[in-house]
């Protein structure tokens, strides 16, 4: 029988500092702990049991991957590599932070055998940069930039984010042209979702995050679109974008709702239509892998139905739509039949495109695209 397809994610749970909105599973940890943490994630991949498998995709995550000591990462790499068999020409992304990698360690990742950087930049103004509670300046992010071409990076992404607080429109079409001047192969721009349980929640709960309205929002978001499309970047997922070939494939992976294995503090898994995610607490993961107990906190098995609505949901967020006849064979379903009510709605309302091979969300759905994707959701 031929191996399955699973793509392979490595949850590295450390940054520098915590931004100010953010609600990953990360801790501004120093020490012991992080080796510690590193090196107990290196042992969950060597004792995994779900091994048997080839890897198209591996993307290392955070937290901020290149914070830790570089010399443990590309040992987990290295022990993916034993313990899996990755396609040679797999794609191997790692997640930066401008603040926390210069040349040496870009050179050292790609030696390694990374092959894509997903650079966390956010924005190229040094006052929101401040407000946002990043660790690096606009300068800096430049700097780590041409660091990572001059390591022989040809696959970079930069990752920015728009209706930040006091956020104008002009500042906004400025980071995206000074993004564009740079030619990176791939652009994902998001807008700021207040999360709870983080600084940006508890200001805007005193009224002390001028937020942009929806408006504006809006604008931001369709000149983005405009934006990227003309300088030659192919807008393929509701908020990303990439040069001809250079799709994220690890992404792709997920919005297909395919298989993928994670591993480290929190990293969600999933195979054979079961759903778990680890121990998030690092201190807790690194005792659960010394002491040999379960590593899995959570553990949710997902029917038939659950899955295939996950599967609609995910695959409209990319501008190619729902592979009718695709889905049709793995689920065993009548598409149309099925979904008729909810077809028939989003196709009055002109945010649905629909034809027998596929549904795409149209222009006038891209702004509430979450909205339309949770109509399929079981
Ligand atoms: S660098 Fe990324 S993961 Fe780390 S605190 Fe900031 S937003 Fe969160």
């Amino acid at each position: 029988m031929t191996p399955e397809r699973v793509s392979v994610y490595v949850h590295i749970p450390f940054c520098a500092k915590r931004c100010a909105y953010c609600d990953f599973n990360t801790y501004a940890w120093r020490g012991a702990i992080v080796r510690d943490t590193l090196e107990a994630i290196r042992l969950s991949i060597e004792r995994t049991e779900e091994a048997d498998v080839v890897v198209p995709t591996i993307f290392f995550g955070g937290g901020t991957p290149s914070f830790p000591a570089p010399e443990l990462i590309v040992r987990i790499l290295e022990t993916i590599r034993e313990r899996f068999q990755v396609l040679p020409d797999a794609e191997i992304s790692i997640e930066v932070n401008p603040g926390s990698a210069d040349r040496a360690r870009y050179a050292l990742f790609r030696q390694a055998g990374f092959n894509r950087l997903s650079m966390g930049v956010q924005s190229f103004d040094d006052r929101l940069l401040v407000a946002l509670g990043r660790v690096h300046t606009a300068n800096e992010a430049f700097r780590s930039y041409d660091a990572a071409r001059q390591a022989g990076f040809g696959n970079i992404n930069l990752d920015l984010m728009f209706a930040l607080p006091d956020h104008s429109l002009r500042q906004w079409q400025h980071t995206l042209r000074t993004a564009v001047s740079l030619q990176p192969e791939h652009i994902s721009c998001y807008a700021l979702t207040v999360e709870p349980n983080t600084p940006f929640f508890r200001l805007n709960q005193r009224g002390l995050l001028n937020l942009p309205d929806e408006d504006t929002d809006l604008k931001m978001y369709l000149y983005t679109i405009r934006a990227l499309t003309r300088a030659g970047y192919e807008h393929y997922e509701i908020s990303n974008f990439a040069r001809r070939g250079h799709r994220c494939q690890h992404n792709m992976v997920y919005w297909r709702n395919e298989q993928y294995l994670g591993f480290g503090p929190g990293a969600v898994s999933y195979r054979r239509g079961v759903r778990w995610k680890a121990i998030r607490n690092p201190r807790r993961f690194v005792q659960a892998v010394h002491s040999g107990a379960p590593l899995v906190q959570e553990e949710e098995r997902l029917d038939a139905t659950a899955s295939l609505g996950e599967t609609l949901m995910l695959m409209l967020r990319l501008r190619d739509g729902v592979d009718v006849k695709a889905v049709e064979q793995r689920y065993g379903v009548n598409l149309p039949q099925r979904y008729a009510h909810q077809l028939n709605r989003l196709r009055r309302l002109r945010l649905l495109e629909v034809t027998r091979d596929r549904w795409r969300i149209t222009t006038k759905g891209l702004p509430v695209a979450n909205s339309v994707c949770a109509e399929f959701l079981a």
